[in-house]
């Protein structure tokens, strides 16, 4: 089916001008500096001032209806009244919702800036920033709702936004930890606004799709002399499959009433083309959306993107699949994130609760621990292991964030230093901006393995204030935290204890702050608990970690690991992360499917305190 464009329409060269000159002001209004140079990506030599022949028929054709409707406005009521019609006649509701992870009162959580679900609308968000949204209607993204706790008062947010908006299309993102409360954002969509078409995508999506688990297995099946033993963990058989079916959404029979179209993989082109679908079907529904999406597979073939769309087919009785191109997304060709409609600011304690912007530099890691999500998902979805933005690209976003008046960055990447060569550039160049202007202060993630103290110098000195470890244990099973099995590759005497303790006092000298994330139910024994403990309390002590940097985990199998993989092998019972998940308030992780559970969790969390006293991370209570 072909996509149905603006109707052919005369433009005479007065109007087009008027539109011309509009699209101008707007840039030059309503975009940052950093914005207004480039159309769709930083760099891409094209101006966002130039109206497209789409966008130009648009804007002269709703002139011309609102005109018919109510005449020529002479007055400055009539204008306003023209221009209220205008922009109801040109939009259409659009809400996106992150799911959270929590509920009130958990204090051991680090709430953020959504940044999945901000770079699933950065394509989108680009062409409705510079107005070259490509349909005749547009959508109007109403609000982003991120709340940091699933509480009663989001629900009343949620349920404030969806009666004032009717939202013709609502987007959830979700993690494995909050699909319940995703599975929940959405019933309470379609309670409230039956017509609303629900989008569903995250990680948890991408975890949870088993044609990824089947094209990996697949792929290891062919690998012969090339198949290492990490990727044994992805060679599965036919039962060991059909175990995953279970747990995709459209599985139950009622999330077919609740989700319409889920995704699984890269959305950020598909996410824009699907709103473009629905464009071309308004006044619509999810039934008609979907039948449109199944006649039109071709065109999400041709977007940059790996994974599907996945739907189900009400008339086959199947959940269907949509696939996109396989060709994985350059981050040096997708514009910003934007930023500026978040309903919760971020600040972070560290940063002494300044506005924090959070920027991802990289996706993807170059070790591969087996309770961690990180490497195993670049594996399923045929991705590169690392996909790196260039330096120049992330040092633009920099630059906006701090014309937007963010004062603090913290990168969001799982090991930011570990490409050196890529360090050493962007280090140069955020000297250079630095030089001129005040300093930027921020932090990162990163392993004990991938610094050292030159680097940790030269990283103070750009404005790093402070450096998350995700340090585990201080004896970790070096099977499962394959980090650890690195370190002692490339420098065979050294222990593990004794990288962490250098590092952290390597970070003192420099001026940052350390923070570090332990990780319990990983086969440690009661001794190693103690150990890890009284190691965290003695860099707390020597001043190395301050107060409330430090994050309790028990270890769980979430989908997309090689932990879980190992589990389908196992055939052990897989955990379903529709439950509504239990957790310690000051953990970060719930521990129903974990090694560690009921009493014992609040035995540890009494122990932790006690050794760890005011070093133990606290949020306030959401
Ligand atoms: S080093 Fe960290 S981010 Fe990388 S695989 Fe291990 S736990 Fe994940």
């Amino acid at each position: 089916m072909t996509p149905v464009g603006p109707r052919p329409l005369d433009v005479p060269e007065g109007a087009a001008r008027r539109v011309r000159r509009a699209r101008a002001d707007r840039i030059d209004r309503e975009l940052y500096e950093e914005e207004k140079h480039w159309r769709w990506h930083p760099g891409d030599g094209q101006d966002p001032r130039t109206v497209s022949e789409e966008a130009l028929h648009r804007e002269v054709a709703l002139d011309r209806e609102v005109t018919a409707r109510l005449g020529a406005a002479t007055s400055s009521p009539a204008r306003e009244r023209r221009d209220r019609e205008r922009r109801r006649a040109k939009h259409f509701p659009v809400l996106f919702v992150s799911a959270p992870h929590v509920e009130e009162g958990a204090t051991g959580a680090f709430p953020g800036m959504p940044t999945p679900l901000l770079y699933a609308t950065c394509v989108l968000d680009r062409m409705l920033r510079i107005d070259e949204f490509p349909g005749t209607r547009v959508p109007d993204v109403v609000a982003v709702l991120n709340p940091p706790a699933y509480t009663s008062a989001f629900e009343d947010e949620l349920v404030a936004h969806l009666r004032e908006h009717r939202p013709v299309v609502v987007g959830i993102s979700n993690l494995s930890e909050g699909h319940h409360f995703a599975l929940r954002i959405a019933e309470s969509v379609k309670r409230e606004c039956p017509q609303s078409i629900v989008l569903l995508g995250g990680q948890h999506e991408d975890a949870v799709n088993p044609e990824a688990y089947r094209a990996a297995s697949n792929r290891v099946a062919g690998m012969a002399s090339r198949r290492r033993e990490t990727h044994d963990d992805f060679l599965l058989g036919a039962d060991e499959l059909d175990r995953l079916a279970p747990l995709q959404t459209f599985a139950r029979p009622e999330e077919r009433d609740l989700v319409d179209v889920v995704f699984a993989g890269d959305s950020t082109f598909a996410l824009a083309e699907v709103l473009k679908v629905v464009a071309e079907c308004l006044p619509t529904d999810a039934e008609s959306v979907k039948k449109r999406l199944l006649a039109d597979q071709e065109r999400f073939a041709e977007l940059p993107g790996v994974g599907s769309l996945f739907l189900y087919d009400r008339h086959g009785r199947r959940i269907e699949s949509i696939p996109l191109s396989g060709t994985p997304v350059d981050g040096d060709r997708l514009p910003y994130i934007d930023v500026t409609r978040l309903t919760h600011e971020n600040r972070f304690p560290v940063f002494g609760h300044r506005r924090t912007a959070q920027i991802m530099a990289c996706l993807g890691c170059k070790y591969s621990c087996s309770f961690c999500h990180e490497s195993a998902d670049a594996f399923l979805y045929e991705q590169p292991k690392i996909r790196q933005r260039s330096p120049c690209h992330v040092m633009g976003e920099i630059r906006l964030r701090r014309d937007q008046g963010f004062e603090a960055v913290f990168f969001d990447d799982s090991t930011f230093t570990q490409n050196r060569r890529w360090l050493a550039d962007f280090l140069t160049l955020l000297e250079d901006l630095t030089s001129d202007h005040r300093p930027l202060e921020w932090g990162c993630q990163t392993t004990v393995n991938d610094v050292d103290r030159d680097l940790l110098r030269r990283m103070a000195g750009a404005g790093c204030s402070y450096v998350y470890f995700g340090v585990e244990s201080a004896e970790p099973d070096t099977e499962r935290v394959q980090k650890v099995r690195q370190l002692l590759l490339v420098s065979p005497a050294t222990d593990w204890t004794d990288r962490f303790r250098d590092v952290a006092h390597w970070c003192r000298e420099a001026g940052i702050r350390v923070g570090t994330s332990l990780q319990f139910g990983l086969g440690e024994s009661p001794e190693q608990r103690l150990r890890t403990l009284d190691l965290v309390a003695e860099l707390h002590r020597d001043g190395c970690i301050p107060d409330g940097c430090v994050a309790l985990n028990v270890n769980s199998p979430y989908p997309g690991t090689r932990q879980w993989l190992q589990i389908i092998q196992s055939g052990v019972a897989l955990p379903d992360y529709r439950e509504k998940l239990v957790r310690h308030p000051a953990f970060e992780t719930a521990h129903q499917f974990s090694a560690i559970t009921g009493q014992d969790v609040e035995d540890l969390y009494r122990l932790a305190a006690d050794r760890l006293g005011g070093a133990l991370h606290q949020q306030d209570p959401a």
